[in-house]
């Protein structure tokens, strides 16, 4: 009987310790990887989360969740973006639609260019540029176009 104790305290020891690495495998994987909701490209540091996303007309909206990523309305948020396309730079301007920010024009043909997003939380606030490549590829990995890739590359 006390064999037996040992044995199964032993088993449940193994047994712990062999969970444990891969539950805090678990947890890291989902904050670093946070897959947006529309599969655009979250855009660091805005609160709440603003998401890029490029339309199939290559307009841009740009949405608003919580940090439960659930969708919230945009309040007094700007946004205005800069193509630097091969034929020459294009700015695009926002406008509020429903909850989102969508551009009044579109993104220049072509892809593999920079992209500089000018964020401002308020009207008074210092403005936040993010800047990426836009890449409109599917990622063979997360199934995401590559400029809102969530691999690590
Ligand atoms: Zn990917």
């Amino acid at each position: 009987m006390k064999i037996n104790i040992r044995i199964l305290s032993l088993a449940l020891a193994l047994c712990a310790s062999l969970a444990l690495p891969a539950q805090a495998e678990d947890k890291h994987d989902h904050s670093k990887h946070k897959v947006s909701p529309k599969g655009g490209k979250l855009l660091e540091k805005t609160e709440p989360h603003a998401e890029f996303v490029v339309e199939k007309d290559r307009t841009v909206t740009i949405n608003f969740y919580n940090d439960e990523m659930k969708p919230v309305a945009a309040t007094t948020q700007t946004v205005t973006t800069i193509a630097d396309a091969k034929d020459g730079k294009a700015k695009l301007e926002f406008e509020k639609k429903g909850d989102s920010l969508v551009s009044k024009t579109k993104l220049p043909e072509g892809d593999g260019y920079n992209v500089v997003v000018q964020f401002k939380q308020t009207a008074e606030a210092k403005p936040q540029n993010i800047r990426f490549k836009l890449e409109m590829h599917t990622c063979g990995e997360c199934k995401l176009a590559e400029y809102a890739c969530i691999c690590e590359h």
